[in-house]
């Protein structure tokens, strides 16, 4: 068990951050509810990782593969009623254990990556809801397609074992919210045009983060991944 004030103040975080997100929503004329918070439990060990079940998170994400095969374990039977999400960078020889856990990728990278983890959930009678990964920042250090590689790897999809929610994005290093802000933008329009000369609707936009997600809900987010903002005085 958590220290019971901690578990308060991890309750009034997230009653917080759901509040800030609805208001960012209702700003753009949109619900509450069309902008999913995914909780990133990356920070904190399983125990914490239950109070956030329990004050009432049911999207959980973690970045490395190996946290969420532990976490996904240790925190059965509660784990089944999770929507769980990989979030950080995936290597192929991790894609097996990985996908038993059945989460959400938001970071596929590449088309081998993409061909593994679709064989691998059919293989195991599974369709996966991924994202792909875009490097809007022009970061060399971020993973991620480039946006001129989208439209040939929209032709040419796996038949089986994934279903391509929409693209998700970071901000790049050392960015004001302001400047995050344009790059969601340009992941928005980057999404139309594709989604306008594909057959894949894309309707999913993952991007924003405790230092930008209103911005990203401005630029049309459906999906911000938040961490650090609901731990505020619970991990220090
Ligand atoms: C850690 C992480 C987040 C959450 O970041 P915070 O700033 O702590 O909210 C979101 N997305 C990815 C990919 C991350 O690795």
């Amino acid at each position: 068990m958590i220290d019971p004030h901690k578990r308060d103040r991890l309750r009034q975080n997230w009653l917080r951050v759901q509040q800030e997100v609805a208001e960012a929503a209702n700003e753009q004329g949109r619900a509450a509810d069309e902008v999913t918070i995914v909780a990133v439990s990356k920070y904190v060990d399983a125990e914490t990782t239950l109070a956030l079940i329990e004050v009432g998170c049911n999207d959980l994400g973690e970045s490395r593969p190996q946290s969420l095969w532990q976490k996904y374990e240790s925190l059965q039977p509660r784990s089944a009623d999770i929507r769980w999400h990989l979030i950080g960078h995936l290597q192929r020889n991790k894609v097996r254990h990985t996908v038993r856990c059945r989460p959400v990728i938001h970071s596929i990278d590449s088309e081998r990556l993409l061909a593994a983890v679709a064989d691998e959930a059919a293989a195991q009678g599974l369709t996966l809801s991924v994202f792909l990964e875009v490097n809007i920042s022009g970061d060399s250090a971020k993973t991620g397609f480039q946006p001129e590689q989208l439209p040939p790897l929209l032709e040419r999809l796996p038949a089986v074992g994934v279903q391509i929610l929409g693209l998700m994005a970071m901000a790049g290093r050392d960015t004001s919210p302001v400047q995050a802000g344009q790059q969601f933008e340009q992941l928005r329009l980057l999404r139309d045009r594709l989604a306008a000369g594909s057959a894949q609707p894309l309707s999913e936009l993952s991007m924003g983060m405790s230092s930008d997600f209103r911005e990203a809900i401005a630029a049309g987010a459906t999906m911000v991944r938040i961490g650090s903002r609901l731990f505020e005085g619970v991990t220090d």
